[in-house]
């Protein structure tokens, strides 16, 4: 199937990026996954990404960072990007909307909040 939708997924915890991967699979996305926010503009721009899974701390270059180049690049910006928050963390999603972030979610989220998130952003864009 060529028409997949692709989910990136950055965070530098390998243990999410494969839970956030494994479900994300199970409901038919490609999943693409990224250690850092380096990482992760290297992969989006050169892969034709539907929806990005961000995470906040990461070494190299944070989630914010991220943001904030995407926001430059205009392949890039109009990417929908969901922030992974911590609990407590009303900041970081102050800053995140104010960076451009479309949604948040916080951890510890479940499988199923991630896929329905996903999908109802993609739905959005189509
Ligand atoms: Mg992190």
């Amino acid at each position: 199937m060529n028409d997949k939708r692709i989910v990136l997924v950055v965070d530098d915890s390998e243990t999410l990026r494969r839970i956030c991967a494994f479900n994300l699979k199970k409901s038919g996305f490609t999943v693409l996954e990224a250690i850092d926010g380096i990482d992760a503009l290297d992969k989006m721009r050169a892969n034709q990404v539907d929806i990005v899974i961000l995470d906040i701390m990461m070494p190299r270059l944070d989630g914010f960072g991220v943001l904030r180049e995407m926001k430059r690049d205009k392949s890039l910006k109009s990417i929908p990007v969901i922030m992974l928050t911590a609990k407590g963390g009303e900041d970081d999603e102050k800053v995140a909307i104010k960076f451009g972030a479309t949604a948040f979610l916080t951890k510890p989220f479940s499988p199923r909040e991630l896929v329905s998130k996903v999908k109802e952003l993609i739905n959005d864009r189509s």
